[in-house]
């Protein structure tokens, strides 16, 4: 028989086939799949997927039309400057003084083409930034459930939804188990829609009525659910707003802002001093003409109208270079809040701690005692029962009690629990799924025990959160002919015995009394103690009747280097608090391992907060460094009071509701391998290993990006005030200009170009580092910075005059004497760019070769002056 792949026309038209969302919605899935020619079952082929990408563009939204290169390098002519210079170039030809018309000529070519590098720089840097976190989805591809980037997707993959996801395209759902989507980017609505799959019988307007389909960029709060995708890329819905977005300009930085701020300003009183000097020249007699160009020069080269622009270049490459040590900063602004963070919250598992989980201890319902040897996901190892712990309120049975065979099944009982109750998968040493149910499945492979979850028909799952801290299965074991439905439940020690009425004795079933709960949670205290992570088990009929079988303590060593990074941070200024969904007791001893817990500080569960209000909280919270069974709302509660108390905040998150405290904390940040897509979404930065060290690294770079455009804007500013006054005293003290309008462009191209470009790429130094948090609310031009503009101009100034009224003392101004002042005025000011490369450490110092970019631009410099001719 023949196929569609012999029809190219007819495959070439059922692939190219666009379906409109309202039309996706009203007809049923199946039909969905078959105009789309997908299988519901198994999706698409990997050639078919291949052949539909060539057809359609990629899943993904085409950057805004590039302008050419050409037309962005005329744009620079619009500048007023720039037009105030062609002018001053044209007066030049007209009064045939066609020296000074080729000189000004040619340096509005060199200032408009630094101009336009640097804009072209900062251009492709924040294009680079919209990159960085590429979404991935999951999908079936040929029955097998594969992840990989979003921008791959095509029209009639199937794809596979979960808690926290970001809808990678428009898709008509195909299945939806509680499956609730946060739309509110679409519809404005906070609460999530909750979503179906039969086809819609009543048309309504927007997308808020089709609830059988699932909207690119929108957020899976809850349950999860499969679908087809219907349209992609720029033909979703989204796409749609995403053209409206297109037409905004992405707001500025408060630097950037403050920035042009101080740029007007300066241009403000630039041009009044410009003004001043043209007037006195023009009534001391000088030629107008030549006032003018001078005038017109000064202008160019006093306004330093490059400096928005070498601080968007700086951030954009500082943010470069983070995600080059693995941290993702998503927005410009939160570099400069990153050196104002005092106090960061962290998680504990995974950001402080390996996430390598690996069951220790098991202790059973009947307190047998075995510890588990080995490390990692693979089964070797093995289990060595210690026997019954000291228990006096124990009946003896039948004698059996230390029968290794009784307590071998007792602490199968807690893994069999734990196994079923599980969606995790370690093959060959691999490990699908969370660490904390792998470590089980790996405990029982230590048991010999493989396969268990496969003895049962899965009918129901309440997934694991860390507002309930149990995760529960609804189970039919396969081989049973009655039927019956049981539960099996593993969680946090409290949570798992609330729910218990009975607990298991051997072969019995004993009625739990509340000095058995107890002493039950005494031996959970004690793992805690040694830094295990406690995690209880129990089955039952019904859930409000379990049965307690055990526990085991999972080990979870901290990150090698976090102590040191906690102690570094310290040391300048930062403080941490660790924030854990687990008990007081791991919680403590991690601390204390990792320095963070010690004689004065204390420890606040989440339900101490909850019975707090706000003024306690923000009164108990300083002494405060470790914060136990925590939920999402309590670390909301935490930034808050953190922030009233006059704090800069930043916080880690990795789940579904984080979201609302990352998107509070003044620097948000989601864990990239942990992390759900909501919570990426909601974040500032990512770390993309989840590992503490790199935002110690974030905070570093954060502190020298701050103190390097300081730097280059101390630079700027001395050379500015440096050539306006020379021109201005020597307009006063009626001496000939030092400096001609060529000259003063020139010092224009060293100002905003790259010497000054270079400064914003110093290596940041480790004292600079070492300084505590900047206050936010102070301005970046402090008095300090004043004065030591103040200084620097001063020195210019002061040298460059006597070395040009040294020159004229025979009163004939000759182009050697303006061509020594001009060497004069460039040299300082190459020696002003020296010891601007830091506030508070001398040249030789910090070392004269450490900032190559430096050493190439004040070269270029250099050898660009030998070469001038005047
Ligand atoms: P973090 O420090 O990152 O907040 P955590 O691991 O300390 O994370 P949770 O993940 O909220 O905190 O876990 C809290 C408790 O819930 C754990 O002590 C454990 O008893 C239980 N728990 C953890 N993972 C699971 C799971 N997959 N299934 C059932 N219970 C779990």
């Amino acid at each position: 028989m023949r196929s569609e792949f012999d029809y190219p026309c007819i495959f070439l038209w059922k692939l190219m086939y666009r379906l409109k969302s309202e039309e996706a919605s009203v007809i049923p899935y199946e039909e969905v799949a078959a105009r789309l020619s997908t299988d519901i079952k198994t999706g698409l082929s990997w050639k078919e997927a291949e052949i539909r990408q060539k057809l359609y563009d990629f899943n993904e939204f085409i950057v805004r039309k590039q302008q050419s290169l050409w037309s962005k390098y005329f744009e620079q002519f619009k500048n007023p400057l720039i037009l105030l210079l062609l002018a001053s170039a044209v007066v030049s030809i007209s009064v045939q003084q066609f020296d000074d018309a080729f000189s000004i000529t040619a340096a509005i070519f060199i200032v408009v083409t630094v101009a336009f590098i640097q804009e072209y720089k900062s251009e492709k840097s924040l294009e680079e930034l919209n990159k960085l976190v590429p979404p991935k989805c999951t999908c079936l591809r040929e029955g097998n459930s594969e992840t990989f980037l979003a921008r791959n997707l095509v029209v009639g993959d199937i794809v596979l939804l979960s808690i926290g996801d970001r809808v990678p395209a428009d898709i008509r759902l195909i299945e939806a188990v509680d499956l609730a989507i946060d739309e509110s980017s679409f519809t404005g609505e906070t609460e999530p829609c909750l979503k179906t799959t039969a086809p819609i019988v009543i048309k309504g307007n927007g997308v808020s009525h089709m609830k059988n389909l699932a909207f690119m960029g929108t957020l899976v709060r809850c349950g999860y659910g499969r679908g087809i995708v219907i349209n992609t890329g720029i033909s979703s819905e989204f796409g749609e707003v995403f053209k409206m977005m297109q037409e905004e300009d992405s707001p500025k930085t408060p630097l950037q802002r403050s920035m042009d701020s101080l740029g007007k300003q300066l241009s403000f009183y630039s041009f009044g001093i410009i003004g001043f000097i043209m007037f006195l020249g023009w009534i001391q007699g000088k030629p107008i003409l030549k006032m003018f160009n001078i005038g017109v020069s000064l202008a160019v080269a006093a306004i330093p109208e490059g400096l928005p622009i070498v601080v968007t270049v700086t951030l954009a490459l500082g943010v470069i270079r983070m995600a080059k040590k693995k941290v993702i900063v998503k927005k410009l602004p939160t570099v400069e809040t990153l050196g104002c963070v005092n106090i960061i919250c962290s998680d504990k598992t995974g950001t402080l701690t390996k996430n390598e989980m690996t069951v220790t201890t098991i202790i059973t319902s009947e307190l047998y005692h075995a510890e588990l040897t080995g490390v990692g996901y693979n089964s070797k190892g093995q289990c060595n029962y210690i026997g019954q712990l000291d228990s006096n309120d124990e009946p003896m049975i039948n004698n059996q009690l230390h029968d290794t065979t009784v307590q071998i099944n007792a602490v199968k009982r807690v893994l069999e629990v734990g196994c079923i109750c599980n969606n995790a998968d370690v093959i060959g040493g691999h490990l699908r799924g969370q660490p904390t149910e792998g470590s089980l499945i790996v405990a029982a492979q230590k048991l010999d025990m493989y396969g268990v979850r496969e003895k049962y028909h899965r009918v129901q799952e309440v997934a694991f959160n860390s507002d309930q801290k149990m995760m529960i299965v609804k189970c039919i074991a396969k081989f049973c002919t009655t039927g019956d439905e049981k539960f099996f439940v593993k969680g946090a020690i409290e949570r798992v015995l609330n729910s218990c009425t009975r607990y298991s004795l051997n072969d019995n079933l004993v009625p739990m009394t509340a000095d058995k709960k107890a002493r039950f949670l005494r031996e959970a205290q004690v793992m805690g103690h040694k830094g295990l992570r406690v995690l209880a088990t129990a089955y039952g009929n019904k859930m409000e009747d379990l049965v307690f079988v055990g526990m085991v303590g999972i080990l979870d060593p901290p990150r090698p280097g976090a102590a040191e990074v906690i102690r570094t941070l310290y040391g300048s200024g930062v403080q941490i608090k660790m924030l854990t969904g687990d008990s007081e007791e791991t919680a403590c001893a991690i601390a204390s391992r990792l320095g963070l817990y010690a004689f004065g500080n204390t420890a606040l569960s989440g339900e101490e907060i909850d019975r707090m209000n706000e003024e306690t909280l923000q009164v108990k919270i300083p002494a405060s460094t470790v914060f136990y069974r925590v939920s999402p709302s309590h670390k909301l509660k935490i930034v808050k009071a953190l922030q009233k108390n006059g704090n800069i905040v930043g916080m880690t998150g990795d789940g579904v509701n984080d979201g609302v405290a990352l998107k509070k904390a003044d620097i948000g940040i989601a864990m990239g391998k942990n992390g759900t897509d909501v919570c990426k979404e909601a974040a500032d930065m990512i770390l993309v290993e989840d590992d503490f060290s790199t935002i110690m690294a974030a905070i570093e770079e954060g502190k020298g990006l701050y103190h390097n455009i300081q730097n280059f804007v101390r630079f700027q500013l001395s050379t500015s005030i440096a050539a306006l006054t020379l021109i201005a005293l020597s307009t006063l003290m009626r001496i000939p200009n030092p400096l001609n309008a060529m000259q003063i462009l020139w010092i224009n191209i060293i100002m905003d170009g790259p010497p000054a470009q270079s400064l914003g790429v110093e290596p940041v130094d480790n004292d600079v580092l070492k300084q505590p948090p900047r206050n936010v609310k102070h301005p970046m031009i402090t008095k300090d910075l004043i004065l030591n503009v103040l200084l620097s101009a001063g020195i210019i100034i002061t040298g460059t005059l006597f070395i040009f009224m040294k020159e004229m003392s025979d009163n004939h101004v000759t182009p050697r004497d303006t061509t020594m002042t001009f060497t004069c005025f460039v040299f300082f000011d190459m020696f002003n760019a020296l010891s601007c490369r830091s506030q508070i450490k001398s040249v030789f110092t910090i070392g004269l070769f450490s900032n190559k970019p430096f050493l190439f631009a004040v070269g270029g410099s250099i050898i660009g002056q030998i070469f001038r001719y005047q």
